[in-house]
Order: C-alpha cells, then sequence, then structure tokens
C-alpha cells in the first residue's frame, strides 16, 4: 500500500462520508427500492482496467445509497439501536489501517492483551462478578454478535455435559428459554445438534411482563428428568427483543444452580443500561451465570460489530472449540500463559475489534456514557407519556429501557381488525420513508394475537 496515495484517498473518503452523516436526513431513511434494482443498474462483471475512486463514489451517490437504509439517521426508530459513533468509527478506520489477524496471541500481542483490558475495564463498569476477569480462570472475548455468543456457550456447556454422561446423550439434552427469548437460541440449538423437541420456549404472560417464570421452568425441569431428559441450558434474557422484559436472573440462577445447568445471560441490548447504577440491578442475579453477554454494537455507541462475551471458566470454552495444527504452534502458546483467541470462537481470524471499544471508552469516559444511556431512556419516557395522553394509541408493554411498545386502538374489540389496522399503519409510517419503525406481535392466552409497533428512541451521535 502507497502511504501517500492512502493519504490522498482516505482524506476524499472521509469527506464523503462526513458528507453523507451531514445530509442523511435528506434520504428516505427505509430504502425504498425494489427487490433486484441494483442488478439493473451495475454491469454483469468486474472492470478488466482500475477506475477512479471519484468514479466509483458517484456510483455509489447514484445507485448504492438508494438501497441503504439508514441505520444512523436520526429518523431511524427500527429493531434496536445500533449507534456507531465518531470514536466507534475512527476505531474500525484503526483496526482496518493496522489489518492485523489476531487468532494466537503470537499474532499481535497488543490486540489480544487490549481485548482482555477492555473487557475487563467492561466487566467492572458493570459490576460483574470477579470470575468472569481475565485474571482468575474466566475472561472475557470479543464476538462478532450476540448468536456468535450464545453459540460457543452452548457448545461449550454441550460438550463438558457429555464428557460427563457419554456421549450417546447428546438426543436426551433439554435447553430451556422463554417464547420471548431471541430466535439465536434457536438458531444455536440447530448448529449444535440439540434435538428439536429439546427445545423449551416456555410461555410468559403479560401479567409478569413477558418475563420467564422460575417456577414454570422449575416445573419444565422436574416433567422432562422425570420423562428421562437431561436438562442442561437455560438462556434468560436481560431486555428481551419484543417488550425488553427482564428475567428475573437471581431466582433462575438458584434453580439452575440446584440441577447443575448452565446459566447463559443474553443481555445483547440491554446489558449497556447497566453501567448507570440506577439500572445496575436488572443483573442481580448475575453471580449465579456462567456466561453473559452485551453487544456494544446495540447502545454502546461501538460501531457494529462488537459483542462482548464473559464466562466463568474459560477452558469449556477451550476444551469444545481448540486446535493446535502444527503450522499455529509457537512457543508462547506451548507455554500457555498466554490467551489465543482462536479457541473462543469459531471461525480462526479475527479482527482488532477492540480498539473501537477502547476508543469508545476513552474518548467519550463512563460519564459521557452514562448520560447517553439515560438521555435515551427520558426521551423515551417523554415519548410514552406522549402516546399514553393521546387516546388512539395505547401502551402495550411496560417501558423499561429505550423502548415503547404501542399500538393504535381499534374502533371495536375485533382483534383482527386490530391486527390490520396496525400493519396498514406501520406500512403507511414506513413507506413515507420519514421514519422507520418496526413491530411485534404478542400472543395472548384466550385472546387472539396483537401487533405492536415499536419505537426505540435514538439521539444523534453528535449528543454525546
Ligand atoms: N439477543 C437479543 C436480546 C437481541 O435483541 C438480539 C438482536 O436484536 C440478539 C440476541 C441477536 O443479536 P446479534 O445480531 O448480535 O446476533
Amino acid at each position: 500500500m502507497d502511504a501517500e496515495q492512502l493519504r490522498e484517498n482516505a482524506h476524499k473518503m472521509v469527506d464523503f462520508i462526513a458528507d453523507y452523516y451531514k445530509n442523511i436526513e435528506s434520504f428516505p431513511v427505509l430504502s425504498q427500492v425494489e427487490p433486484g434494482y441494483l442488478q439493473k443498474l451495475l454491469p454483469d462483471s468486474a472492470p478488466v482496467q482500475p477506475e477512479s475512486l471519484q468514479a466509483v463514489l458517484q456510483e455509489v451517490e447514484t445507485k448504492i445509497l438508494p438501497g441503504v437504509t439508514h441505520w444512523q439517521s436520526p429518523n431511524y426508530f427500527a429493531y434496536f439501536p445500533s449507534n456507531g459513533s465518531i470514536a466507534g468509527f475512527l476505531g474500525e478506520m484503526l483496526s482496518a489501517g493496522i489489518n492485523m489477524v489476531g487468532f494466537s496471541w503470537i499474532t499481535s500481542p497488543a490486540a489480544t492483551e487490549l481485548e482482555m483490558i477492555v473487557l475487563d475495564w467492561l466487566a467492572n463498569l458493570l459490576k460483574l462478578p470477579n470470575d468472569f476477569l481475565s485474571k482468575g480462570p474466566g475472561g472475557g472475548a470479543i464476538q462478532g454478535t450476540a448468536s456468535e455468543a450464545l453459540l460457543v456457550v452452548l457448545l461449550a456447556s454441550r460438550d463438558k455435559i457429555l464428557r460427563e454422561i457419554g456421549k450417546d446423550a447428546l438426543g436426551k439434552l433439554v435447553v430451556y428459554g422463554s417464547d420471548q427469548t431471541h430466535s439465536s437460541l434457536q438458531k444455536a440449538c440447530q448448529i449444535a445438534g440439540i434435538h428439536p423437541e429439546n427445545l423449551r420456549l416456555l410461555r410468559t404472560r403479560s401479567c409478569n411482563e413477558y418475563a420467564l417464570s422460575p417456577e414454570s421452568l422449575a416445573d419444565a425441569i422436574s416433567h422432562d428428568i422425570a420423562s428421562g431428559l437431561i436438562p442442561f441450558f437455560l438462556c434468560a434474557t436481560v431486555g428481551t427483543t419484543s417488550s425488553t422484559a427482564v428475567d428475573p436472573l437471581l431466582a433462575l440462577g438458584k434453580i439452575t444452580k440446584r440441577y447443575r445447568i448452565w446459566f447463559h445471560v443474553d443481555a445483547a441490548y440491554a446489558g449497556s443500561a447497566c453501567i448507570c447504577p440506577e439500572y445496575r440491578h436488572h443483573l442481580n442475579g448475575i453471580e449465579e451465570a456462567d456466561s453473559f453477554n452485551m453487544n456494544c454494537h446495540k447502545w454502546f455507541l461501538t460501531n457494529f460489530d462488537c459483542s462482548a462475551l464473559w464466562i466463568k471458566d474459560r477452558n469449556t470454552l477451550i476444551q469444545s472449540l481448540s486446535t493446535n495444527p502444527e503450522y499455529l504452534k509457537n512457543k508462547a502458546s506451548q507455554g500457555g500463559t498466554v490467551v489465543d483467541y482462536k479457541d473462543w470462537q469459531i471461525p480462526l481470524g479475527r479482527r482488532f475489534r477492540s480498539l473501537k471499544l477502547w476508543m469508545v471508552l476513552r474518548l467519550y469516559g463512563v460519564q459521557n456514557l452514562q448520560s447517553y444511556i439515560r438521555n435515551h431512556i427520558k426521551l423515551a419516557q417523554q415519548f410514552e407519556d406522549l402516546v399514553a395522553q393521546d387516546t388512539r394509541f395505547e401502551i402495550v408493554a411496560t417501558r423499561t429501557f429505550s423502548l415503547v411498545c404501542f399500538r393504535l386502538l381499534p374502533a371495536n374489540k375485533n382483534e383482527e381488525y386490530a391486527n390490520k389496522l396496525n400493519r396498514d399503519l406501520l406500512d403507511a409510517v414506513n413507506s413515507s420513508g420519514q421514519i422507520f419503525i418496526s413491530h411485534t406481535v404478542y400472543a395472548f392466552p384466550f385472546r387472539n394475537i396483537k401487533i405492536s409497533l415499536f419505537l426505540d428512541i435514538l439521539l444523534l451521535m453528535e449528543h454525546t
């Protein structure tokens, strides 16, 4: 790479991106293109001769950006926040610039060591138990996504129990979650070879605010044991995807301890809020967990992808995922004094992702990060108040963090009509391109489904 060419082109690229941010509100936030639109606009084969950056950027503007949904737009309120920031962006830039592949300590000692330090910092901010820190038998690792984090701990816990009771028992292993647990649990079970009928997604109820009830977990476990099955894994959630419900960790953890079940806590979105003392109680009981995950790329101003996973016993992961081919052997690894993150994840190669998290922590500082979270929650409260005052709408789930779930009330009590009304509203809002919101459906016993529009209150990154 020619350094001067990089300087010239990277300046142009930064200008392009800065202008994109300046004008981001002029785009329809949800892309309005039809499927296959790009095929019609781009040639069938790659250019034989090089083209100029200017020509490419021009096509980005005219052909690519129309097909982009603008996740960083202040008018984006769908799913969960995926807030990048200037600090996160700079960290990504640096990581792209250094472009190392840090699978073992030796392949870039700073990458491994910075990751351990930054995840210890974050664990301390969240007041995670010391068992999750890298000084003892545990530690943290950055995964690409919460789905990967869940998969690797499911594999580790599966192999741990199969070592104890024999591989033939795979078909008897049972996994527990709730009907609000993210679908990544189902996917992880599929990959891990868990029998499809042995995934228990226990029913939650609106009267319990869609949290997993310890009684229903205990009943399901007893029933499974009586049927000759082997309960081995629970995924609880702090901040569920549909309504940000918080499962009662302490009570659930006591049950998992009694039955020696691996306890994973998925706080992909809401974990970030727990750096504020007033929201930390949502993690009460985390000391019972074997593993814990939070997506810094959701609500922690770290550009995608950066999913922080902590585990109490890193050896379980390593025993499941390590390989040791000749070509990767080196003195440091053989000496056993270093962490080789290749053994904590599915792929071999890994990026220098800790740089961006380090940048976020250093350039903003904890106080600003706390204010950012508090501000989002305050805005959500204000929005919730406005909806509550408007008799055309109702709030359909308790707001705990920055997610407000609401729906248009039908003129009559017909739920089918209500669903259609809300689907039509959702389509009308999103096709306007002015804001983008997403939806969920809650199933009620004895009642038809309800559709809830949901809206996450975001702030522009400049407000940090
Ligand atoms: N867990 C929860 C609670 C989520 O809300 C989500 C996504 O929104 C996930 C897991 C999956 O996240 P990822 O895309 O990082 O796998």
